[in-house]
Order: C-alpha cells, then sequence, then structure tokens
C-alpha cells in the first residue's frame, strides 16, 4: 500500500508546478509563424516581460534554457580574454562561472561558501584592487538555488558606484523572477537572465536576456557573438521570425503569454512577491520547531538572507535522501536533491534536500509539503521537534 497515488506534487526547485491553464494554452495546433496571432503574441510578451524585470529597456527571448541565457548574457557584451569577476554564493555562481572560462573569458571568483551571502566588503577590496578599470563585469546570481540564499543585489550596484567603478553588473534571476522584490532599473543591473521553468511558471525551454543600454554599447564595442546568440535581433519584436535565428517557440510562447497574464494582470507581480515572502516564511516556522528538537538547519541562517522560493535543509546523512524517497513513494510529493552541498559520491551528500516554492504554489501545497515532510520524519524515526505544522499554520493565519 503507498499513500502517493493521486495527484503527484513535484516540489523541486525548477522545473516547478506548470498552471493548468499555462498547459492549456499549448494544447492547440501549430500557428502561421509569419502574420497574425503569434506575431502580436511576441509583441505583447516583450512589454510584459519588460514590467516582470521592471525594466525599460531591452528583453531577449531565446530558444534555451538558463544554461544559454548564461552564455547569451556573457557572450554579447564581453570578449575573449576580458576580465570578469564571479561573486559565487552556491553551485550557480560557479557554473556561470564555468561558462565565462568556456568562452574564454579571464573569470576570478570570490567565493561566499555555501551558508552566506555575497559580502560586498569582498567586491569593494576587488574594485579597489583594479585601480586600471580591468574588470569588464560582475557576476552575482540573485538567489542561489543550491544553497538557498538570496544576495543584496542593490548593495552590490553601491560598491560599484563608489569605487567609481565602470564594470558591469550582471545578475542570474533565473530562480527568482516573479518570486522575489528585482527591480533591474531602479537597482542599476545591467545585465540581467532568467529562465522559463521556474517563477515563470512554463516548461523549461525558453531563456531571457535583460540588457540596458550601457551593456548594449559594450556588444557594439567589444562583443563579437556567434549569429545565434546576437541578443540584437532577438530584442527587436519587429524582426519576430528572424529574431528567433529560425522557426519561433510557437507553444512556449502561447505558455509564456498565459502564465504572464496570470502573474502581472491577474495576481500583479507585488501580491505575488507577497505570497512568496509569506508561504516562506510558513516553511521556514515549520524547519525551525522542527529542528528545535533534532538536527534538522535551515542551511541559511539569517532569514533576511534567506530566499523566498527556495529552502535548503541540512540533515545528518544518510536521513536527507531516506526523506526524499519516502516522500515519493509513499506521499506522492518530490523534494530536490542537494546539489552542490557536498561532492558527487560523499555520503555527506545524502544529509541535504531543498524545497522548491516558486511559482505556481499557494498554502494548501504548502501545507501538503510540510505534512507530509513530518509523516516522514516520523515513519523514519528521525529526530524532530513538535508543533512545525502549527507553527506553519499561525504564519499562513497570520497573512
Ligand atoms: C536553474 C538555475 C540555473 C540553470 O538553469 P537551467 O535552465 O537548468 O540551465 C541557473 N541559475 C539559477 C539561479 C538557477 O536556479
Amino acid at each position: 500500500m503507498s499513500l502517493a497515488h493521486g495527484r503527484h506534487y513535484l516540489a523541486i526547485p525548477g522545473p516547478s508546478v506548470i498552471p493548468d491553464r499555462v498547459l492549456a494554452a499549448m494544447h492547440r495546433p501549430a500557428p502561421n509563424i509569419y502574420t497574425g496571432e503569434i506575431v502580436e503574441i511576441v509583441a505583447s510578451l516583450i512589454g510584459d516581460l519588460r514590467a516582470l524585470a521592471r525594466t525599460s529597456h531591452n528583453a531577449a527571448i531565446y530558444i534555451a534554457n538558463g544554461h544559454g541565457a548564461w552564455e547569451a548574457a556573457l557572450a554579447n557584451p564581453l570578449a575573449r580574454g576580458d576580465r570578469v569577476l564571479v561573486l559565487a554564493s552556491g553551485l550557480f555562481g560557479h557554473g556561470w562561472a564555468e561558462i565565462g572560462r568556456r568562452l574564454g573569458l579571464a573569470v576570478e571568483v570570490i567565493d561566499s561558501g555555501k551558508r552566506a551571502p555575497i559580502d560586498p566588503a569582498r567586491l569593494a577590496a576587488a574594485l579597489e584592487d583594479d585601480k586600471a578599470h580591468e574588470i569588464r563585469a560582475v557576476l552575482a546570481v540573485h538567489v542561489d538555488t543550491a544553497t538557498g540564499v538570496r544576495n543584496d543585489i542593490p548593495a552590490l550596484r553601491r560598491v560599484l558606484d563608489e569605487a567609481g567603478h565602470p564594470a558591469l553588473l550582471m545578475v542570474d534571476c533565473i530562480a527568482s523572477l516573479g518570486c522575489e522584490r528585482f527591480e533591474m532599473d531602479r537597482w542599476g543591473v545591467d545585465v540581467m537572465v532568467a529562465a522559463s521553468q521556474k517563477g515563470m511558471m512554463c516548461p523549461p525551454g525558453l531563456g531571457f536576456v535583460f540588457f540596458n543600454e550601457k551593456a548594449a554599447g559594450a556588444r557594439e564595442a567589444r562583443g563579437d557573438p556567434s549569429a545565434y546568440w546576437d541578443w540584437t535581433p532577438r530584442s527587436a519584436p519587429q524582426d519576430f521570425y528572424q529574431h528567433f535565428a529560425g522557426t519561433a517557440p510557437t507553444h512556449h510562447l502561447y505558455a509564456l503569454r498565459e502564465a504572464l497574464t496570470m502573474l502581472l494582470h491577474e495576481e500583479g507581480l507585488e501580491n505575488a512577491w507577497a505570497r512568496h515572502e509569506k508561504l516562506a516564511r510558513a516553511i521556514w516556522a515549520a524547519c525551525e520547531a522542527w529542528g528545535a528538537g533534532g538536527p534538522l538547519e535551515i542551511n541559511i541562517p539569517d532569514p533576511a538572507h534567506r530566499s523566498h522560493a527556495v529552502t535548503t535543509l541540512r540533515l545528518t546523512a544518510p536521513d536527507g535522501t531516506a526523506l526524499r524517497d519516502w516522500l515519493t513513494e509513499r506521499a506522492g510529493v518530490t523534494l530536490g536533491i542537494g546539489l552542490g552541498m557536498a561532492p558527487p559520491g560523499d555520503p555527506a551528500w545524502h544529509g541535504f534536500f531543498r524545497i522548491g516554492h516558486m511559482g505556481h504554489v499557494n498554502a494548501h501545497m504548502v501545507m501538503g509539503v510540510l505534512g507530509t515532510i513530518d509523516a516522514g520524519l516520523k515513519a523514519l524515526s528521525i529526530p524532530h521537534g513538535p508543533g512545525a505544522l502549527e507553527a506553519a499554520a499561525c504564519e499562513i493565519a497570520r497573512a
């Protein structure tokens, strides 16, 4: 007997839950790509993507996952041999750094480890050492999906401004866009990357690069992207079918149209941010109650630096893996693995798990995940404190 039959819930930090309406929007015959509805949809998407990123600048749509968007963001404004500084706070910062190395960039990494945000003072010190202004870009991940940390992007901008340093500020918002406050123009971000399958509630397959005029200028002056990755045609809605460098990703565009309607025009972006924060606080309240009587710990100790889209948890190995397996097989919930928290093959790897709470997630889904984790801790006799569901319910009741 298993209690997993019924609708399965994939509670990993991407791909996230796809709303039925988004799935239904894709369930239709192929459209003409040269005229008609799909052309109009693309024009409307560019405007909505700008609203989602809080920018009046450019939005380029790629048929790619986040890794493609990472590469596009670097290949356009930078040239082989350029120095870039990566501020890593988990696996994804290191991943972006590796893409840069493979493009021939001279990559330096400042690593804040696995449990803390980027320290702006370390950026200040690095810029101080760069009197010749050789560093052309500073890269940071807004929410590192591996560690669950959220970095203070405006603080990085202030450091660049105070140093009078001209480097581009590039931010990976793949996990956070649509979930956490992000304001590209107000925060002075020059380039931002996103992908469709997390807070944007769509299937994986679309990557986005947002860039301002300063970054566009760098593209003209230095960049040498291949024809496929060139962001100039892709960000021009009038070049509709050329700007995908081939056939448009028609059904992904239908999905994105529906998802952005839900997020921006029905719920409202500020409300979506508030929902994510409230649900995150319910999850933390439960985790803190469990942790009061056992080894479970939220990876990021300071709530001010925790993501509202993903929570990384620490248990004693191998209980993280045992708990995940129990939930999938017995309760119909799949939790995320501990990505990059310990080397693959190291037994410590089995001590971690993650809860994805990004995108199409509401109070009953979060209470369901927490309730089944509570059951799993009990079934597996993993020591834990009482009152976790009570604590989460009180947090939701206060909303
Ligand atoms: C998921 C993710 C990526 C990678 O995206 P893919 O679509 O898997 O290539 C990069 N950065 C962050 C912060 C992510 O959450």
